[in-house]
C-alpha cells in the first residue's frame, strides 16, 4: 500500500501544475492536474478577489472529485495601475472578456507603462492557494513577490508576465532566472509554504 495521498491541482495551467509539483517534491502526496482526471467543466473565475476565484475553483472540483483538492489564484499588482491588472491578470488583453495570450498581456502592459519611469515601475504578484478537503473545509495560504517592471520582455523560462518582471537581488526577469530559483523565491513558493503547514493534518492516506 502506497502511503502516499492524492492532492488534486484544479488548473489546467500546465506551468502552475509543475510549480506545485516541484515545490511539493519530497511530501507524501500524489500532486495530479485536475485535466488528468477527466472533463471537468472550467470554472468560471469571476471574484473580485484571489480568494473568491481560488475557493471556488478549489470548491467545484472537491466536490467532483470528493478528494483532497488545490487551486491557486495569481496575478500581477502594478503599482502605478493601482494593482491592476490584478485577478485580471490572464485575460488582461482580451477585448471581449475571452482569451488572451502573454504576449498581448505583456504588450499591453509596456505600453500602458510607456511613459512611467524606473523608481515608479515596482509591481508584485499575489498568490492565494485555498485547500479544500471532502469534509467541506477551505484553508488559504497567500504570497507576494515583489519587483519590478522591465521596458522589454527578457528571458525564455516561465509563463505569463515572468519575462516582464525583474527581480531587484538578482537583476533579472523570472523569465531569466533559472526555474529552480523562481520556485524558491515566487509567490507561489511563498504560499506553497503555508500550504505545507495545512497539508500536515492530511498527511495520512484518507480510508
Ligand atoms: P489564474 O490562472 O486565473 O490564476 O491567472 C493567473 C494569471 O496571472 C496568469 O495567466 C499570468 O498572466 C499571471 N501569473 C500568475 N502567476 C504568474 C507567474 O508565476 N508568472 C507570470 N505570470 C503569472
Amino acid at each position: 500500500m502506497t502511503n502516499q495521498r492524492r492532492l488534486v491541482v484544479a488548473s489546467r495551467n500546465k506551468h502552475k501544475v509543475a510549480e506545485i509539483r516541484d515545490m511539493l517534491q519530497g511530501l507524501p502526496f500524489e500532486v495530479v492536474s485536475v485535466s488528468d482526471l477527466g472533463d471537468f467543466p472550467e470554472v468560471v473565475e469571476d471574484g473580485d478577489t484571489f480568494a473568491d476565484n481560488a475557493r471556488k475553483k478549489a470548491v467545484q472540483v472537491m466536490r467532483w472529485t470528493h478528494e483532497l483538492v488545490v487551486a491557486d489564484d495569481s496575478g500581477l499588482e502594478v503599482d502605478a495601475l493601482d494593482g491592476a491588472p490584478g485577478v485580471h491578470s490572464a485575460r488582461f488583453a482580451a477585448l471581449d472578456g475571452g482569451h488572451a495570450s502573454d504576449a498581448a498581456n505583456n504588450a499591453k502592459l509596456l505600453e500602458l507603462l510607456a511613459d512611467v519611469p524606473p523608481e515608479r515601475r515596482g509591481a508584485q504578484f499575489r498568490c492565494v492557494i485555498a485547500l479544500a478537503a471532502p469534509d467541506g473545509t477551505v484553508d488559504f495560504a497567500e504570497g507576494i513577490c515583489r519587483g519590478q517592471i522591465g521596458f522589454a520582455p527578457q528571458g525564455e523560462h516561465g509563463f505569463g508576465y515572468d519575462p516582464l518582471f525583474i527581480v531587484p537581488e538578482f537583476g533579472q526577469t523570472f523569465a531569466e532566472l533559472p526555474p529552480e530559483v523562481k520556485n524558491r523565491i515566487s509567490h507561489r513558493a511563498k504560499a506553497v509554504e503555508g500550504l505545507k503547514a495545512l497539508l500536515r493534518r492530511y498527511e495520512k492516506p484518507a480510508n
